[in-house]
């Protein structure tokens, strides 16, 4: 999703080889659907026949399954709506706005049958979730076949998905088919839909749409046959052969995924671009949203995104990805996104990237959303600032300034709730916000700082290639970085992650001793770190003073003749002194990390001699 902050305060497995070993003992489960699914556009409903083959690849014996069924939030009285009315602050786009739903504007799923290897299963419906006792258990190491049949209507467009967004888009649809919850070695992840993020089983998916012939469709997946299809899927060259009767059938697959979904709209134009040695790229719009050329302007800058991305971060490895108008802001699927596509050229932009680059953070790295969703929203808002950065021309040393502030904000309100905080049981949609976006990305710029850059862009790599097509967690992600940097790293993820503990490091004193000065450092709040001092000489020449912490076993490789590493600090010890080769006479300048790397809460102490024009943060 992308960012969107609160106005609360403010006015503003399986199938592919891995290079690398992943944690010994690790599975996970495997989902492949079939779906066939009859639309009608007159009534907003379908009727779907869908076939899942699911594979137990646990060390346990299953005796009950769950599935989501997403559109029963979009009711009067629901979990999302009573939870949408009485959070202290409110997401604009939803408020009181299911409980004004009509009958024929409510979305639902009617499970009408459901199978277990062809014997009836006993199942209830409870909101959001199907409860299903299995009619035989599965084994560990066993697979179970379930064929359902469904009937669900698709609710006005309140929030992702829907009828009618208020751009004119008739169907976004996500969140949109009987999906089986993920069971891992945490267990079942049944949660109730209220409004947050996702966590799905890796598999593949074969769906079919029958729709009315004049909607073009996007989807996740490739296209099986676009020569039925037309709508700017055909091969120009080869003969269209498009069937007889009121709907096209779209045939989608997709491979080694966790979701599918996909949008419909009768206006949307359809263009594509290739990325050299990535994807072929897909743009959905209508022509209204590209009055001013957006939607032209848009592929040059995802296919230098993209290379971007697959040079420094991981190579993308599906056949194609699609920019598709639709949803209410901007949310991420597999090998799609629905983004609003009306606003000006730099937010077009800045969202496209955001959703895009949540393939990896999400789509590929299928990280558990609601457990942990630094992990998608941190580290994507982490590649979009840099990435953007680039694409943009904008060449600022600081593109992440914007999450540090929103965290100081955070701190300065008194709002901060642990990262570790479930993403629905969060106090506030600030805290959510601000934890999941800034501190997820601030949590990767400081991990930048602790280990040097060299060694994070490794970690990144192996990050990628290890957990890809997984579902990491916050221990394996530390693990490749502690890999990667030889340090020991978690008591960072701890302090970041677990606590709401801040930083805060201060020059103390600073004494002229003869042709030396010594330095005395404080550690004023709780959080320790390690220390990068630069002293800046009369000369100009300028100096970093690193200081491992003890903890660490270790210091950051730096370069040059000009890099010191000092004795290490440990962290109960409040002060930390050491000498300076340097006469105090000689020294114009000494600043603790002038790059502002950490998130130190009180910059006003960091440097000597005391900078007055810096105001102490958060008071
Ligand atoms: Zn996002």
């Amino acid at each position: 999703m992308k960012k969107y902050f609160f106005l609360l305060l403010i006015s503003s497995v399986l199938h592919l080889p891995v290079s690398f070993a992943q944690r010994s003992g690790y599975w996970q489960q495997r989902a492949e659907y079939v779906m066939d699914i009859d639309f009608d556009v007159n009534k907003h409903q379908f009727k779907g026949k869908q076939k899942l083959t699911y594979y137990n690849n646990s060390p346990d014996v299953l005796d009950r399954v769950f599935y989501h069924l997403y559109f029963n939030a979009f009711q009067p009285g629901s979990m999302m709506d009573v939870r949408s009315r009485t959070i202290m602050d409110p997401d604009p786009r939803v408020r009181d706005r299911i409980a004004q739903l009509k009958e024929d504007e409510i979305g639902y799923h009617k499970i009408l049958s459901l199978k277990q290897n062809g014997k009836p299963v006993k199942y209830e419906v409870v909101g959001t979730v199907l409860e299903v006792e299995l009619a035989e258990p599965i084994a560990p190491g066993k697979k179970a076949v379930f064929e359902m049949e469904f009937e669900s209507q698709v609710p006005v467009q309140i929030r992702r998905s829907g009828r009618n967004n208020r751009e004119g888009i008739d169907y976004s649809m996500t969140q949109w088919y009987p999906k089986m919850a993920e069971y891992d070695e945490q267990g079942w992840h049944a949660h109730p839909y209220i409004g947050r993020e996702f966590y799905g089983v890796w598999g593949s998916f074969d769906v079919t749409i029958h729709i009315d012939k004049n909607y073009v469709v996007a989807a996740t997946g490739v296209l099986q046959n676009p020569q039925e299809v037309g709508h700017g899927y055909e091969n120009k060259n080869k003969p269209l052969k498009r069937p007889q009767g009121d709907k096209l059938h779209w045939h989608f697959k997709a491979e080694n995924v966790h979701d599918f979904a996909w949008a419909a709209d009768p206006d949307y134009q359809h263009t594509t671009a290739q990325v050299p040695g990535g994807p072929l790229l897909r743009f959905f719009y209508q022509a209204e949203a590209n009055q001013s050329g957006n939607w032209d302007k848009l592929p040059q800058y995802m296919v230098e995104a993209f290379q971007i991305m697959n040079r420094e971060f991981g190579q993308y490895p599906y056949p194609e990805f699609s920019f598709v108008q639709g949803g209410d802001g901007g949310m991420e699927y597999p090998m799609l996104t629905l983004i609003v596509g009306n606003g000006s050229l730099d937010r077009l932009v800045g969202v496209a990237t955001h959703e895009f680059i949540h393939n990896w953070y999400y789509g590929i790295l299928g990280t558990n959303e609601a457990l942990y969703p630094w992990m998608d929203e941190g580290f994507t808002s982490f590649a979009e600032d840099y990435v953007f950065n680039k694409i943009m021309g904008i060449n600022s040393p600081n593109p992440f300034k914007s999450s540090y502030n929103g965290y100081f904000r955070l701190v300065q309100f008194g709002l901060q709730e642990p990262l570790s905080t479930h993403a629905d049981h969060y106090n506030t949609n600030m805290a959510y916000s601000i934890a999941s976006y800034s501190m997820g990305s601030i949590f990767l710029r400081q991990l930048s700082y602790i280990i040097g850059e060299e060694a994070f862009r490794k970690g990144m790599l192996d990050y990628f290639n290890t957990w890809k097509f997984k579902h990491p967690t916050p221990t394996d992600f530390i693990r490749i970085m502690e890999k990667a940097s030889g340090l020991e790293l978690d008591w960072y993820k701890e302090y970041w992650i677990y606590t709401t503990k801040h930083i805060d490091y201060a020059i103390d004193k600073v004494v002229s001793k003869g042709n030396k000065t010594e330095v005395t450092l404080r550690r004023v709040k709780e959080m320790p770190m390690p220390i990068d001092l630069h002293v800046t000489l009369n000369s100009g020449e300028e100096h970093i003073f690193h200081i491992p912490l003890q903890i660490m076993r270790g210091a950051k490789k730096g370069t040059g003749k000009n890099y010191h590493v000092e004795a290490d600090w440990g962290w109960v010890y409040p002060t930390y002194t050491f000498e300076l080769p340097f006469s105090t006479g000689d020294i114009r300048q000494i600043v603790i990390d002038p790059e502002e790397y950490m998130a130190d809460i009180d910059r006003s102490n960091n440097t000597y001699p005391a900078d007055s024009s810096l105001d102490a943060r958060g008071k």
